[in-house]
C-alpha cells in the first residue's frame, strides 16, 4: 500500500491544482548527486561544498575544487543546481578555516564569516565554481552560508560577479536576514532558507544537543513566521523594483533545510508561498505524494493554521490531522 501510493509519484513537485513547487535535492559530493538525480529530484537545491573536503586540513586546490564542483554539475546537465560555498564552523569544522578554540562556535566565524579571518579561499573558491560551470551544462546557482546583513550580500555579489558567476544569493538561516529580507533580496538574486539554523538561532537552542530537541523543531510558529515574513520581504523588493520601472517578480525563496523533507511541513512552507522544496533524496517521493492531494488555496489555510498555533507540538498535529494521505505513507 505504503509502496504503491509513493510509486505514483512522478518526480514533479505540484499542487492537486497544479501549482508547481520543484523538488530538488540537497547531496553532499558526486555520489550523492548521481542517487538523487536517479530519485527524481529535479536538481539540486543544496550541494553542501565543504562535504567535499571535511578530511583536509589544507585547503584545496582549484583544480581539485573544480574537479569536484563538475562531478556533481555533470549529474544534472540542464538543471539547476545551487552550490553553496564553503560553510565551516561550529558543526563542520575546516581545520584550514575554522579555530577550534572559540568559545562559541555556533555564533562564532562560521559560513561567510571565514572570509573575515582566512581572506582568499573564498575568492578561489568562486574561481572554481566558475570554471566547473563553464565546462558542464548544469544551471548552476551559488550562495553564501550564514549572511546576516544586506551588507554582507552586498560584498558576496561583487565577488561573484568579479568571478564571472551571474546567479548570486543567499542562505537566510540567520533570523536578521529573514527580518531585513527585502533589503538582502536587494542584493542579490534568490534566497534559500536554511530552516535548520534558522531554528537553532530563533530558539536559541544549539541544534546538536538531543534535550533541547522539543525547542529545536521548525514547527516552532516563531520559525514559521520568519520563513513567512521572508516570502514577504521577497515580495515587497519585487513590488519596490516594479514601482521604479524594473521587472517586478519576486526573487525566489526556498527551502533547503530538514524541514522541506517532512510531508507535513513541506505543505505548510508551500503554503508560505516558498518556491522551491530541497531535501534529502530520500524524501523527495514522500513530499511530492503528499503536495499532490492539496490545493495551493488549502496549503494556505493549513500554513495559517500552523502559525495560529501554541505550540510546535500543536502545530504539527494540527496540520497532520488535515492530511490523511499521511496515514498511508506509515
Ligand atoms: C540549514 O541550516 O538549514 C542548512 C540547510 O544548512 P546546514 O544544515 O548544512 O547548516
Ligand atoms: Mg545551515
Amino acid at each position: 500500500e505504503t509502496s504503491a501510493t509513493l510509486a505514483a509519484f512522478d518526480g514533479n513537485g505540484t499542487t492537486a491544482d497544479g501549482h508547481l513547487v520543484p523538488l530538488l535535492a540537497n547531496v553532499g559530493g558526486a555520489k550523492d548527486a548521481v542517487a538523487a538525480a536517479g530519485l527524481g529530484a529535479q536538481g539540486v537545491g543544496l550541494f553542501r561544498t565543504e562535504f567535499c573536503f571535511l578530511e583536509r586540513d589544507t585547503e584545496p586546490s582549484v583544480d581539485e575544487q573544480a574537479a569536484a564542483y563538475k562531478a556533481v554539475f555533470d549529474a544534472f546537465p540542464g538543471k539547476k543546481v545551487v552550490l553553496r560555498t564553503l560553510d565551516a564552523g561550529a558543526d563542520k569544522p575546516l581545520p584550514f578555516l575554522t579555530d577550534a578554540t572559540e568559545p562559541n562556535p555556533a555564533l562564532g566565524v562560521r559560513g561567510y564569516r571565514t572570509d573575515f579571518t582566512t581572506p582568499g579561499v573564498l575568492e578561489r573558491q568562486l574561481e572554481a565554481i566558475a570554471r566547473a560551470a563553464s565546462e558542464s551544462e548544469a544551471d548552476v546557482w551559488v550562495m553564501a552560508p550564514m549572511i546576516s546583513t544586506a551588507a554582507e550580500a552586498g560584498r558576496f555579489a561583487s565577488l561573484c560577479a568579479a568571478a564571472g558567476i551571474k546567479t548570486p544569493g543567499v542562505m537566510v538561516e540567520v533570523p536578521s536576514a529573514a527580518l531585513t529580507a527585502a533589503t538582502v533580496l536587494r542584493e542579490v538574486g534568490f534566497a534559500s532558507l536554511g530552516t535548520n539554523d534558522l531554528t537553532q538561532y530563533a530558539m536559541a537552542a544549539d541544534r546538536q544537543l538531543g534535550p533541547l530537541a522539543e525547542l529545536n523543531t521548525p514547527w516552532q510558529p516563531a520559525v514559521l513566521r520568519l520563513v513567512q515574513l521572508t516570502v514577504e520581504g521577497a515580495a515587497q523588493e519585487g513590488a519596490g523594483r516594479e514601482a521604479s520601472g524594473g521587472a517586478g517578480a519576486a526573487k525566489p525563496v526556498g527551502v533547503c533545510g530538514e524541514a522541506a523533507a517532512d510531508p507535513a511541513l513541506a505543505v505548510v512552507l508551500t503554503g508560505l508561498g516558498v518556491t522551491t522544496l530541497s531535501m534529502t533524496a530520500r524524501s523527495l517521493a514522500a513530499v511530492g505524494t503528499v503536495l499532490k492531494t492539496v490545493t495551493l488555496e488549502q496549503a494556505q489555510e493549513l500554513a495559517r493554521l500552523a502559525l495560529s498555533a501554541p505550540s510546535a507540538t500543536e502545530a504539527r498535529e494540527w496540520v497532520r490531522a488535515k492530511l490523511p494521505v499521511l496515514e498511508e505513507l506509515g
